[in-house]
């Protein structure tokens, strides 16, 4: 009886993510105002006449009439780009056009450009980019270079390994243990600076370590469970995650240093769009099983 009780909520769980999945499959690539014929289902309208008084990064925007933002591309549920159709897509991303969207710009007039995890403060000091929307971690170090807007989301460092692994349940557990994480990231130095595993291994891209623990050549993968969930709901049979999260990760929007119109400007966006952060997280995140709501902004 009680069993199935709890089968029926898991049930009607199911189904409203997929109902709300539903409701905003129409128009994948650009959930915002320019979801044309399709009507009803808008998260956000494109802004007109817009100003940013002394905001460099929007002068330079206008200037080009274009955004260019910067994400990443091989993270499921995050920020990923589909190869064969390039269909870009993910919590990231879609909080990536928000922003554009409430600048004045449509789908049309944003560039993406992929950065890795260990280049992004300099293209964002270069000026290569207006803005960076991929599960960048807000740190003092990183506050140094650049500035966050935010935080948008929190989630915490955690473990991946093979969905047979039965030896490791958390990061105390990798005594000899070859882990695997990306340069330039706070689970890398984490995991160095804080516990001891045997070996640790490093790529540009989680998606590289996902291949290495696949092919047997690492014992697990570390970063942040949200991205570790992303892949296990891609391949849950090869692939689990491992015990509890660890640290805590806040989410920002990396911008160049000192533009505080525009940090004002996405952080006034995130603290009044409370129902487009929970549509955002209900398609994208929340199917991967993953929890949370959203932060106030520092
Ligand atoms: N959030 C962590 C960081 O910013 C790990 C994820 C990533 O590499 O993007 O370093």
């Amino acid at each position: 009886m009680r069993k199935t009780r709890i089968a029926g909520v898991i049930a009607g769980i199911a189904m409203t993510a997929l109902a709300l999945t539903a409701c905003n499959s129409g128009s994948p690539t650009s959930p915002g105002g320019e979801s044309e014929g399709d009507g009803g289902d808008a998260l956000w309208e494109v802004a007109t006449d817009v100003s940013l008084d002394g905001s460099p990064t929007f002068e330079r925007m206008t200037g080009r009439d274009g955004v260019i933002v910067g994400v990443k591309n091989d993270q499921p549920g995050l920020g990923y780009e589909d190869a064969a159709t390039g269909e870009r897509t993910g919590f990231d991303v879609d909080i990536a056009r928000w922003i554009a969207a409430s600048l004045g710009f449509s789908e049309d007039q944003i560039t993406y450009q992929t950065i890795p995890s260990a280049n992004r403060e300099q293209e964002i000091v270069n000026g290569n980019i207006d803005y960076y929307v991929g599960t960048y971690s807000i740190t003092d170090s990183r506050k140094e270079l650049i500035d966050f807007a935010g935080p948008y989301f929190i989630t915490g460092q955690g473990l991946l390994v093979a969905a047979d692994n039965t030896d490791i349940e958390g990061p105390d557990d990798l005594a000899g243990k070859i882990v695997c994480s990306v340069t330039g990231s706070t689970p890398l130095q984490r995991i160095r600076d804080e516990y001891s595993p045997g070996d640790t291994v490093e790529y540009d891209t989680y998606s590289q370590c996902i291949d290495q623990l696949l092919a047997g050549s690492v014992d697990a993968i570390t970063t942040d469970q949200a991205i570790l969930a992303g892949y296990v709901a891609q391949q849950p049979d090869e692939l689990k995650i491992a015990g509890e999260v660890f640290s805590e990760e806040r989410y920002g929007v990396g911008l160049e240093k000192g533009d505080t119109a525009l940090l004002d400007h996405i952080n006034a966006l995130f603290t009044d769009g409370g129902d487009v952060w929970q549509a955002l997280f209900d398609e994208h995140l929340a199917p991967a099983g993953i929890t949370g709501e959203q932060p106030a902004v520092d």
